[in-house]
């Protein structure tokens, strides 16, 4: 518990760095520039699902992660990205941080982008009355900034669940000043069968798939992301890539200069090979190990309740969901499937 508490002090007061000055890490991908954008100048982004994206030249990559913050791995990530002095936009749900609020002043401490993700993430945002869409929004939004103690650490900066978008949804969100985050990129490490080395390929195949460039969806709240994150990180820098931080426009520091045109996704012309990992097995199976290693720890200072360790172990899944694949699911060794994973 001491140990826990003392790495949350220690990286609370954590400066921010760039690729140049990462201490203590020469390997450290770093956090090359940061943008400073305006919702009101540009409601949307994401490739995903709208024409426009964040204005990156080649090789910049934006990390976001989402549905923050849970034990442990949101604090494990946290961890990861102050070692390589990285820093991302965090799309926060509202019932989580009402329940971790310390772990929200951590991200904010260490200098990340917080935006929200509604209150309780209902997968129905598509289809949801007005009443429902404006609570979940509204009280997302409320339940963070409480967390945070500081309304105007909060970015207007809005992820739909599930990515469930509607017109009406958009304008909404755009009438009330949120900039709505798709993405441009998805490594899919919410998915059950995909392991560390799968998410590693997804989100590097994908982002060359892109351009060489764009937003990163990840989630911080499942191990086999915090296993995979210090490998995509050295992944990244090893081809080239460069981390770009997004922050929201204010009246001292106002938009970065861009053309309209920088923001219009283009697909490239060519779709490039797969890329080949450089990924050391062996490696990756430490840091799986590590991350089970880290079972009820202490939580940067804040009590795990029992249902908390539940869903940290099997995130929103019913006890039949699980008796069903557990049935369903071939053993299958790690070892197999990393070497195989260029042919799945
Ligand atoms: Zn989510």
């Amino acid at each position: 518990m001491l140990r826990a508490a003392v790495i949350c002090v220690v990286l609370a007061a954590a400066a921010p760095a760039d690729a140049a000055d990462c201490p203590g890490n020469p390997d450290a991908i770093g956090t090359s520039r940061t943008i400073t954008v305006d919702p009101a100048e540009h409601a949307r982004v994401g490739s995903f699902q709208y024409p426009e994206t964040v204005p990156l030249a080649d090789k910049e990559v934006v990390l976001t992660f989402d549905d923050a913050p849970r034990p442990v791995y949101t604090e494990k990530v946290l961890d990861i990205l102050a070692a390589n002095c990285v820093k991302a936009t965090y799309f926060l749900i509202g019932s989580h941080a009402k329940e971790f609020p310390k772990v929200v002043q951590r991200i904010q401490a260490e200098g990340h982008t917080i935006g929200t993700h509604s209150q309780t993430h209902p997968l129905t945002f598509d289809r949801m009355g007005a009443d429902r869409l404006q609570k979940e929004v509204e009280g997302g939004i409320a339940a963070v900034a409480t967390a945070l103690g500081d309304e105007t650490q909060l970015a207007p900066f809005f992820r739909i669940p599930g990515l469930l978008r509607s017109d009406a949804v958009d304008a909404y969100l755009q009438s009330v000043g949120l900039m709505v985050w798709s993405t441009d990129v998805m490594a899919q490490d919410w998915k059950r069968r995909i392991n560390e080395a799968g998410i590693i390929r997804r989100a590097l195949d994908r982002l060359a798939a892109k351009g060489n460039r764009g937003i990163l969806l990840l989630h911080d709240i499942h191990p086999k992301t915090a296993a995979a994150l210090p490998i995509l990180l050295a992944e990244l820098k090893t081809r080239g890539y460069r981390i770009v931080h997004v922050v929201p426009a204010t009246p001292e520091q106002p938009a970065t200069p861009t053309e309209p045109q920088e923001w219009v996704y283009r697909a490239p012309e060519k779709q490039p090979l797969p890329v080949l990992l450089m990924t050391d097995v062996a490696q990756l199976d430490k840091n799986l190990a590590e991350q089970r290693q880290m079972s009820g720890i202490d939580f940067c200072g804040e009590k795990i309740s029992a249902r908390s360790r539940r869903l940290f172990v099997d995130h929103k899944r019913p006890a039949w969901h699980r008796r069903h694949h557990a049935a369903k699911a071939t053993p299958m060794r790690r070892e197999a499937a990393v070497t195989t994973m260029r042919t799945d």
